[in-house]
């Protein structure tokens, strides 16, 4: 008699479709009586749906990994007791010869599975350039956060310019911003000392918040203030708009 925590154990290779054949009957044998499992069942499956989407999963986890294992060594365990017992010769050393075993084989197919999986979750995300480039930014040790502020003009608007000294591009962030009509766009400016210096253009979501990868013509440090104004759609090289955001100084 199987137990149940044994198939409990099985049912996560299973949503990920690694199980044996006969395995998979004495399972779903089992699932046709036990609810609990069925339970868990439908949750790894849900689980394993989500992966696609998941961009964190780029290589199997290192539990999945261990769990994998782990199911290696027990089946190794079992068939080399029952080989034992059939022989009823004295025992030799195990040996582990585990490209030999199909347990083995299994387990490799079902890691290159989940691999698979997570390489495909990438494409399916396809992480543009860009985005990559304002992650690198957020995540660096020696990131600075500028506060900007709403103008009168726009006093509920809020920004924040994120930079690393010797890049010369920033992440900027936004909200608080009205939606333009079509023949107008936001343009946000490196500022040094009195001279901005034109950088990108840029619309906002419905809720007034945007956030984007702005380039100077220099390195970040070279300036001291940032700013947003409204200007015509195709942008202008001097600021001739309504200023709504502004920092530094
Ligand atoms: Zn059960």
């Amino acid at each position: 008699m199987i137990s149940h925590e044994y198939f409990q154990e099985l049912i996560s290779m299973h949503a990920l479709g690694a199980l044996s054949r006969a395995e998979r009957d004495n399972l779903q044998a089992h699932l046709r009586d036990c609810a609990d499992c069925r339970e868990r069942l439908a949750q790894e499956r849900a689980i394993v749906q989500m992966l696609p989407r998941s961009v964190e999963m780029v290589e199997p986890s290192r539990e999945t990994k261990q769990k994998l294992f782990a199911r290696v060594d027990a089946d190794l365990a079992r068939t080399q007791n029952n080989a034992r017992a059939a022989r009823r010769a004295p025992a030799r050393a195990p040996r582990r010869n585990w490209f030999a075993q199909p347990a083995f084989a299994f387990a490799v197919v079902a890691v290159m599975l989940v691999a698979l999986v997570g390489a495909y979750a990438l494409l399916q995300n396809r992480v543009s350039p860009e985005q990559q480039t304002m992650n690198a930014i957020m995540t660096d040790p020696n990131v600075q956060q500028v506060a900007l502020a709403g103008t009168p003009d726009a006093p509920n608007a809020w920004g924040r310019v994120y930079m690393v000294p010797g890049h010369s591009q920033a992440v900027l962030q936004v909200g608080g911003l009205q939606t333009l009509p079509q023949d107008k766009v936001y343009e946000f400016w490196f500022i040094r000392g009195q001279d901005p210096h034109a950088s990108n253009l840029f619309t906002v979501n419905a809720d007034g918040t945007m956030t984007l990868l702005v380039k100077a013509n220099d390195k970040v440090e070279n300036f001291n203030a940032w700013g947003v104004t409204i200007e015509p759609k195709q942008g202008v090289t001097k600021p001739t708009g309504t200023l709504v955001i502004l920092g530094g100084g």
